[in-house]
């Protein structure tokens, strides 16, 4: 009726007021996080079939002095929409290449992946934003990876691809990750210039009880093959699941299993 809309109104009002502050409040300080150094990028390993770490992926955490450690579910998507995105990401991706850079200085050449948001992706000169941050940091451009998702690539395939394209004649690589919760799929790997496909650990979590899953894991690792692709299967917690991901022949292997992202000095 009309009035318990009414008081429904007055029920939710006081808590949208409230969530809306919060939201200001984290905006506010989302601004400010990078100035203040709150911001720390975490490092979860990427091994290969021999159970060897062959490279990590980046994990941006915010560590606020009110909330606690938050995690990028939580502020990347009010990084996107405000735009502070490209800052950020630019951050990232200089802590990422400077890391690179440690490994090598150390005789090793480890790689390093790193999420790339749709914010980031659209600008025009992404391109060059990357390739800038790339040479100064005086890498091996081929140990740096760059991971897309599906769901950022809509309009303006051939705009993207020839983004793509141009870091990838510097040597960066590219993996489609969260692969297989989007649509057409398939569409981006004919179009775009892709190195590897990282199976969403939605399908990994119950492979080994639920055959449907099973056999999306199977399928996607064996048309990754077909394509020349690399494949990582994420969120690996089980030893029974990593044996049963090397006998399906991918190739790489991330989750907790092998360690949690982490911080790595
Ligand atoms: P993602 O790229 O799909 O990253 C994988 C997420 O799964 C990470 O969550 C990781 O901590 C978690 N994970 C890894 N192994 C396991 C496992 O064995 N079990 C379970 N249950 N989870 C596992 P995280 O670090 O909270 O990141 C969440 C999402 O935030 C990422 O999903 C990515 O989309 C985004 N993100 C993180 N860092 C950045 C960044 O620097 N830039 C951008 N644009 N996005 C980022
Ligand atoms: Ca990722
Ligand atoms: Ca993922
Ligand atoms: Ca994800």
């Amino acid at each position: 009726s009309k009035e318990s809309g009414r008081n429904q109104l007055f029920f939710f009002e006081p808590q949208m007021q409230q969530k809306l502050k919060q939201r200001q409040k984290m905006e506010q300080g989302l601004k400010q996080a990078l100035a203040n150094e709150q911001f720390h990028v975490y490092y979860q390993p990427k091994v290969n079939t021999l159970g060897h770490v062959v490279g990590y992926e980046a994990l941006i955490r915010w560590q606020h002095p009110e909330f606690g450690l938050i995690s990028p579910d939580s502020f990347i998507p009010l990084a996107e929409s405000t735009g502070l995105i490209i800052d950020i990401g630019s951050w990232v991706l200089e802590q990422a290449c400077e890391q690179i850079a440690k490994f090598s200085a150390q005789g090793e050449s480890l790689s390093i992946a790193v999420n790339v948001s749709q914010r980031q992706l659209t600008r025009t000169d992404f391109a060059e934003l990357v390739s800038t941050i790339v040479v100064n940091s005086g890498i091996d451009p081929s140990l740096l990876e760059l991971e897309i998702t599906e769901s950022m690539l809509n309009d303006d395939l051939e705009n993207t691809r020839q983004k793509l394209t141009a870091l990838s004649q510097l040597g960066i690589t590219f993996s489609l990750d969260d692969f297989g919760t989007g649509y057409s799929s398939l569409y981006y790997l004919q179009k775009l210039p892709m190195n590897v496909l990282k199976i969403d650990q939605s399908f990994v979590r119950e492979f080994l009880t639920q055959e449907t899953d099973y056999a999306i894991v199977k399928t996607i690792v064996a048309m990754a093959k077909a394509l020349s692709l690399k494949v990582v299967a994420e969120g690996v917690e089980e030893q029974e699941q990593y044996e049963a991901l090397v006998a399906l022949e991918c190739d790489f292997f991330q989750g907790y299993l092998f360690g949690k992202p982490s911080p790595l000095s």
